[in-house]
């Protein structure tokens, strides 16, 4: 049967005004499970409106109140995370276990924003001139607004919600229209936990929704996940309008491998980090790049038998190790890079293009792929797969391997597989790379530091979440006070100097 998926404004589910709509699937079996209704430009003024008014309440509850409002949400996610993870793996198609570890992920950035009395702290400084104290606090900006991607519908929402909240902030989130489901039920998780009607609210659509909403009136920073082409978009359109912006785009993550590397745990890692979630991360290594000749062989001979052996499924058979990709569009575009990838000469090592799974047939399912010679001009070095395709780049030195990452446009993370210390600072130092890995493929922040890539993977100046996500969503202000006790200097009519 399918559900039909709807709007939160104002602490109540609401149905979309509009007459437009947009299938949801499930990507293991391809049938229809839901129909969004895409929301109107009435519904997306009624969602900012019930944030704007709910912004002076909540931007004068104490911090401390507030964080303990995301303490009972942290609670109740740990109490239902598997009733989450289950509707995120019917929607996206990722494996359980993943669909888990993303919400614990996004669970992290909860418990840091939790510290919101410690993160809004100010400064002080007693007698900067004679009787005269200073202080700076941050203080919360108003409505903002998050927009993210399908590929991980609870963490990304949560790299901005929670830290946007704490802060004394209202929010108005647009959700992918593929998986939007879990950002219903944090919704009415968030209002079970306490939070005031208004304070989060959730908007379905796509551009039409995401233009009423970056170009809004009172709107006033814009938080965006997705695509580097839409990233550049919304950030421009975002900016031209006034509003603050922070739009994390695509990747396309390199990982070194250097001849002393321990290959078997280059593999290992290799394999999590290039096929988990049947490649649809953003911080999925896409490119292999071993130094030297043996060290690429040595890589591929390893690496092709356990890209055969990969046991694909949908994301509820627990003993999957990958399940199928999002869409059947995606499917397609997949399949269509890896003909692109054969076309301009690359090898073909292992072909994911017939992959079927017995009793799935209509699910979106690929194989594991691996490309060997893959060269700089190629699209499928190029560009964003966003699947599981591995490319192995050879490079003839540790300088090449490096140059050919501080060449490409994309620079969300990076990594380097090694033993030789000279060779990591060296690489951590120089790489020209937001997030980087030394022996570790997936260098992800803790909720605690900030998350961010850089070069065409992020516009704006702020990462997201720890203390850059706090600055992004707090104004400072600060304050200057006389207390003239028995002091009478008469009007002074120059710049004032403490001299
Ligand atoms: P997407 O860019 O297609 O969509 C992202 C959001 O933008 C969605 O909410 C979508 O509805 C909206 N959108 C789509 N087209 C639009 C348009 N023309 N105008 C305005 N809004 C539009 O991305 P996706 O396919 O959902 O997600 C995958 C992409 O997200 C990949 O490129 C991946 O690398 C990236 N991503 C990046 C990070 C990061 O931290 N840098 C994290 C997760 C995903």
């Amino acid at each position: 049967m399918s559900a039909t998926i709807v709007n939160f404004i104002n602490g109540k589910l609401a149905p979309s005004r509009s007459k437009r709509t947009s299938p949801v699937f499930n990507p293991a079996t391809g049938e229809q499970t839901g129909t969004l209704g895409l929301a109107s430009a009435e519904d997306v003024n009624a969602a900012v409106s019930a944030a704007r008014k709910a912004f002076p309440g909540w931007a004068n509850t104490t911090p401390l109140r507030r964080a303990r409002i995301l303490n009972r949400f942290l609670r109740i996610l740990e109490d239902r995370i598997d009733q989450l993870a289950e509707v995120i793996t019917a929607e996206h198609g990722k494996v359980l276990s993943d669909a888990r570890g993303e919400i614990q992920r996004g669970m992290e950035v909860v418990e840091f924003a939790t510290g919101a009395p410690q993160l809004l702290k100010g400064e002080m400084t007693e007698d900067v001139g004679t009787r005269v104290d200073s202080h700076s606090v941050r203080q919360p900006l108003g409505v903002v607004t998050g927009i993210t991607p399908f590929n991980f519908p609870a963490m990304v929402p949560m790299w901005m919600f929670p830290v946007a909240l704490a802060c004394g902030n209202t929010f108005v989130l647009k959700p992918s229209e593929r998986d939007p489901s879990a950002s219903l039920i944090m919704a009415e998780w968030l209002k079970e936990a306490g939070l005031p009607d208004g304070v989060f609210n959730v908007v379905q659509g796509d551009k039409e929704v995401v233009d009423a909403l970056i170009t809004n009136p009172d709107v006033v920073a814009v938080s965006f996940v997705g695509s580097t082409p839409i990233a550049r978009y919304i950030y421009e359109t975002a900016t031209s309008h006034g509003k603050r912006c922070q739009a994390l785009g695509g990747a396309k993550n390199h990982m070194i491998v250097m001849p002393d590397a321990d290959m078997d745990q280059a593999v290992d890692a290799l394999m999590g980090a290039a096929y988990g979630s049947a490649g649809e991360r953003c911080m999925a290594i896409s490119v292999a790049v071993p130094v030297g000749k043996t060290t690429a062989e040595r890589l591929i001979e390893k690496l092709a038998p356990k890209v055969r052996a990969l046991n694909i499924g949908p994301g509820t058979d627990p003993e999957a190790e990958m399940g199928p990709l999002v869409t059947k569009q995606h499917l397609e575009k997949v399949r269509s890079y890896i003909d692109a990838g054969v076309a301009e000469g690359a090898k073909l090592v292992v072909d994911g293009r017939d992959f079927r799974r017995q009793g799935y047939e209509k699910g979106y399912f690929v194989g594991g792929t691996l490309f060997d010679n893959v060269t700089k001009d190629m699209k499928i070095y190029r560009e964003e797969i966003f699947g599981p395709v591995l490319a192995v780049s050879r490079a003839a030195s540790y300088d090449d391997a490096a140059g050919l990452i501080n060449s490409h446009e994309l620079a969300n993370g990076t990594a380097i597989f090694t033993r030789d210390g000279d060779a990591a600072r060296e690489f951590a130092h120089q790489i020209q790379v937001g997030m980087v890995g030394i022996n570790v493929p997936i260098p992800v922040p803790m909720a605690f530091h900030s998350f961010g890539g850089w070069k065409a993977s992020l516009f704006g100046d702020h990462h997201m979440h720890g203390p850059e996500g706090v600055r992004f969503y707090t104004k400072l202000k600060t304050i200057t006070t006389r207390w003239p006790t028995g002091i009478r200097a008469g009007a002074e009519f120059v710049m004032p100097t403490m001299s």
